[in-house]
């Protein structure tokens, strides 16, 4: 068995963009900037916005966050959007989900210039995504294949089973691992609850992404001797081993898989450090113009 180890990678990643800037910084060029709306106070999320924040730092962007109280109007807050996207400073902006039940998460979406959606949530980035042209590709999918290709993990030919179907995880990576690219080029099969067999259709995969959010759901007998298993979930559980009293489980039981899969991503240390690191790489494309050309 050999460990994906993504913690590792997305710090190698988080150096060659630091060095990146460094060189953009010498140059007198301009210094990447991400920007993040936040609504409310949720815990999950503030901490989401202050990891991408601390990770901007790391890596020397500029970052600006533009909080609001959760009783925003929603024309306010589509307002707040329109000022990002004509803001020449501003690279890239996320705005962070979910959002208070007032406002339309879909409308916010799609005010979003697409040449500044750097998660890639936008309805023109997702079809360019599918039709294989250049776009910005949500982080965790990105991520994902980004892992596939620093372990030259072959995707051409195998058979691939996505456990979910969620338009930020399943479908995504569904479609980028059957487009003709490399890594790519699969035989995906897209599963989700209402599929018959499940266990009979994942036992006959190369390749497994389980992205259902059931902690520990994927046991050995489902697995293929050899097969790479990539593990997306994240459920928080409570722990008496902890001294925070909770641990993080992904979806796949870990030790009993580890013994029949030749790579196999962890949880925490696996998918997870790597979704930071693609927004990271998604604002650094946007400041460079490289997915939509600056004129
Ligand atoms: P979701 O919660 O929106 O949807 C879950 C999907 O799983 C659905 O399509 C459903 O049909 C399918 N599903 C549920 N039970 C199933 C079953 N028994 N058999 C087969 N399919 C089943 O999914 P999401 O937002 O993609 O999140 C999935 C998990 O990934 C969650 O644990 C989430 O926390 C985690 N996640 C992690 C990252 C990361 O950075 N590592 C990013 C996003 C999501």
């Amino acid at each position: 068995m050999k460990l994906i180890d993504g913690k590792k990678v997305a710090n190698e990643i988080k150096e060659e963009i630091a060095n990146e800037v460094q060189q953009i910084k010498e140059e007198g060029g301009k210094i990447p900037h991400l920007a993040a709306i936040i609504v409310g106070h949720d815990g999950a999320s503030e901490t989401y916005v202050g990891h991408k924040e601390k990770a901007c730092t790391q890596v020397g962007f500029d970052s600006t966050v533009l909080r609001f109280e959760d009783d925003i109007a929603e024309d306010t807050l589509l307002r707040k959007v329109h000022e990002l996207n004509d803001n020449p400073d501003i690279d890239g902006f996320i705005v962070q989900l979910p959002m208070p039940k007032h406002i339309s998460e879909q409308k916010i979406i799609e005010a979003i210039d697409p040449k500044k959606d750097v998660d890639g949530f936008h309805p023109i980035n997702i079809g360019r995504v599918v039709i294989g042209l250049p776009a910005y590709v949500s982080a965790t999918p990105a991520g994902i294949i980004e892992l596939i290709k620093r372990y030259n993990i072959e995707t051409s030919g195998k058979d691939v089973v996505v456990i979910g179907r969620s338009n930020i995880v399943g479908k995504p990576i569904s479609i980028l691992l059957s487009q003709k690219a490399d890594p790519g080029n699969a035989t995906v099969t897209l599963t989700h609850s209402r599929t018959k067999n499940l266990k009979e259709v994942v036992s006959r995969a190369d390749i497994i992404i389980a992205a259902l959010g059931n902690a520990e759901f994927l046991t050995a007998d489902m697995v293929k001797e050899g097969a790479t298993v990539i593990d997306v979930g994240i459920t928080r559980v409570k722990s008496d081993k902890t001294k925070s009293g909770w641990k993080l489980l992904g979806d796949v039981k870990f030790d009993e898989v580890a013994e029949k899969a030749e790579y196999i991503t962890p949880v925490p240390g696996g998918v997870g450090p790597m979704t930071i690191v693609s927004l990271l790489q998604n604002t650094l494309k946007a400041a460079k113009g490289e997915i939509y050309p600056k004129f």
